[in-house]
C-alpha cells in the first residue's frame, strides 16, 4: 500500500490563528488532512473566532466530510503584574516579593494579583515564572505577600505566566472570561470545549453542567493534580488532551513522556479519545521542515496509539501551516504501515469485558482480521458503537454512519473512524437493509473495492435507542 492510498487512522487537530484564518487557508488545511480545528480562546476576539467558525463550516461542505471544531478555554492562567521600567533581571539567591499591591514592580517585588495563590502557598512551595524559565522558593508568607528566594534567575517581563506545581489552588477551572467564552462557543455551536488547568474531577463536572450535552468536554491534562486523579477525570471527560506545554512546566520534563503514555493507556482503557498536544513540530513555526527529533515525537505518539496529534503555533502563527499539516499526515501514515506499529496496536487490545456491547466489537475485530476485511461499517446513533470499535484498533478503517451531524463531527477526533451523515432513515428491521448501502458507501469513499469483504455492525431494530447487537459479513 502506498502512502497516498493509505487511509490514515491518526487524526490531526490544527489550531487557527493569524497565520491561518482566511477561508482559503482553512479550506487548504482541511484538504491537507485536518480533522479538527482548534479555536484558542487565549488569543483573539469573539469576532475572530466567529469568522473562523463560519469558514470551517463552509470548508466542511466543500471537502465533503465532517470537520470538528474545538474551542479551547484559557482557564485560570496566572500572571504577574507590570514593571515600572521594563523587564527586570532576578539574581539567584536574592530575595523577591510577590504581593497584591498594583503599583508597578521593580527588581525587589511585583504584583501577583491572585490572593488565592498567596494564601495557598506555604514556605517551601515553588513558583515557576515564564514557562518555568525562572524559579522562586517561598521563604515566608507575610501580610498578604510571599517573600521568596530566587532559585533560578533570569529576565522577568510584565504579565509573564506563573505556575505553582506543588499547590492545589482553591480556584475553579473556569474564570469569568472562560464563562463568557464558553457561552459564546456554545452559541456558535462548537463540537468540543477544552478545559485548561483542570485540577479536580469537580472542575470537569461543572463544565458538563454548563454544556448540558451541547458540546463534548475535552479535559486538558496540564496539572500534576489531574494526573494524580487520572482515572476519575478521564471518566468524567468525553476526551482528553495531553497538554505537554504547561504539563512540562509543572512536572520535571522527564516526567512528560511517562505521563503521555499513562494518559493514552488510561484513555484507551476507558474508551475516551486522547489528543497529544504542543511543540510537536515547533521548529516549523520558522522552518519549512521539522527537526528529526520532532518527527520522532509525532511518530512516537502514533506508536503509542494516540487518537490525534495537534499543531499549536505551527498552524496558528507559523510560516508553514499547510506544510506542518502535510508532514504530520505523512509521518502518521508512514508509521501506520509499519509491522511493529500493528503489533503494538494488537498487543494493547483491551481484555473482553463480558458485555454485549464489548463482545460485538471484539467479534468484529476477529472476523475483520481473519478475512482481511477492508472496512468495518458501524451504524450508530450516539457514536458509542464507533468509539468502542475504535478502541479495538482494528486492521481496517471504520466507517461510522449516523443520522446525526453532531455525532459525526464528534467522531472526527477518534482513531480510525471515517464518519458520514445519512438522512434520517426509517426504522430498519433487518441488517440487509443497512449492510448493502453501508458497503456501497465504503466503496464510493474508496475504503474498499467491489469484491472486498466488509463487516457491518448495527443495533436492531435500527433507529431505536439501544446498542449494537448484530454483525453481518458482506461482499462489497
Ligand atoms: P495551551 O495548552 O496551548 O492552551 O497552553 C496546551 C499546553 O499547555 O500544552
Ligand atoms: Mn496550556
Amino acid at each position: 500500500m502506498t502512502s497516498s492510498s493509505h487511509h490514515r487512522r491518526t487524526r490531526i487537530v490544527a489550531t487557527l490563528g493569524p497565520a491561518s484564518s482566511s477561508p482559503e487557508m482553512i479550506l487548504s488545511l482541511a484538504e491537507a488532512g485536518v480533522n479538527v480545528f482548534r479555536l484558542n480562546f487565549s488569543h483573539g476576539a469573539h469576532e475572530d473566532h466567529g469568522e473562523r467558525h463560519a469558514a470551517i463550516r463552509a470548508a466542511e461542505t466543500k471537502v465533503g466530510r465532517p470537520l470538528a471544531i474545538l474551542a479551547d478555554l484559557q482557564g485560570p492562567k496566572l500572571r504577574v503584574g507590570v514593571f515600572e521600567n521594563g523587564p527586570v533581571i532576578l539574581e539567584e539567591g536574592k530575595p523577591f516579593r510577590l504581593d497584591l499591591d498594583k503599583t508597578p514592580g521593580n527588581v525587589d517585588r511585583v504584583c501577583l494579583p491572585h490572593p488565592e495563590i498567596i494564601s495557598a502557598a506555604k514556605p517551601g512551595s515553588h513558583l515557576l515564572l515564564d514557562d518555568g524559565k525562572l524559579k522562586l522558593r517561598v521563604v515566608n508568607v507575610l501580610n498578604g505577600a510571599l517573600e521568596t528566594e530566587v532559585v533560578i534567575g533570569g529576565k522577568l517581563s510584565e504579565r509573564k505566566g506563573v505556575n505553582v506545581p506543588d499547590v492545589t489552588l482553591p480556584i475553579p477551572a473556569l474564570t469569568e472570561k472562560d464563562r463568557k467564552d464558553f457561552d459564546f462557543a456554545l452559541s456558535l455551536g462548537v463540537d468540543f470545549i477544552a478545559l485548561s488547568f483542570v485540577q479536580r474531577p469537580e472542575d470537569v463536572e461543572e463544565a458538563r453542567e454548563i454544556a448540558k450535552g451541547r458540546a463534548a468536554i475535552v479535559t486538558k491534562l496540564e496539572k500534576p493534580q489531574a494526573m494524580e486523579d487520572l482515572e476519575r477525570i478521564v471518566r468524567l471527560s468525553d476526551a482528553i488532551m495531553v497538554a505537554r506545554g504547561d504539563l512540562g512546566v509543572e512536572l520535571p520534563p522527564e516526567e512528560v513522556p511517562v505521563a503521555q503514555k499513562r494518559a493514552i493507556t488510561e484513555a484507551r482503557r476507558q474508551c475516551r479519545p486522547v489528543i497529544v498536544a504542543t511543540q510537536m513540530l515547533e521548529s516549523m513555526i520558522e522552518s519549512p521542515t521539522p527537526t528529526r527529533a520532532e518527527v520522532s515525537d509525532v511518530s512516537n505518539a502514533v506508536y503509542d496509539g494516540a487518537d490525534a496529534v495537534m499543531l499549536s503555533a505551527e498552524s496558528a502563527a507559523g510560516k508553514y501551516p499547510i506544510e506542518a499539516v502535510s508532514i504530520m499526515a505523512r509521518i502518521a501514515s508512514r508509521v501506520e504501515q509499519d509491522v511493529e506499529w500493528r503489533l503494538r496496536m494488537d498487543r494493547a487490545r483491551p481484555k473482553p469485558e463480558g458485555t454485549v456491547q464489548n463482545a460485538i466489537v471484539q467479534a468484529a475485530w476477529q472476523v475483520s482480521t481473519a478475512l482481511s476485511a477492508k472496512t468495518i461499517g458501524v451504524r450508530t446513533q450516539g457514536g458509542g458503537g464507533a468509539l468502542r470499535m475504535a478502541r479495538e484498533r482494528p486492521h481496517c478503517p471504520i466507517l461510522a454512519v449516523t443520522p446525526h451531524q453532531e455525532v459525526a463531527r464528534r467522531l472526527c477526533v477518534v482513531w480510525g473512524v471515517f464518519p458520514r451523515v445519512v438522512e434520517k432513515e426509517h426504522i430498519a428491521q433487518s441488517i440487509e437493509e443497512l449492510a448493502e448501502p453501508t458497503a456501497a458507501m465504503a466503496c464510493s469513499m474508496q475504503l474498499c473495492r467491489p469484491g472486498d469483504h466488509v463487516i457491518v455492525l448495527a443495533g436492531l431494530p435500527y433507529g431505536v435507542a439501544g446498542s449494537t447487537n448484530t454483525l453481518r459479513i458482506i461482499t462489497a
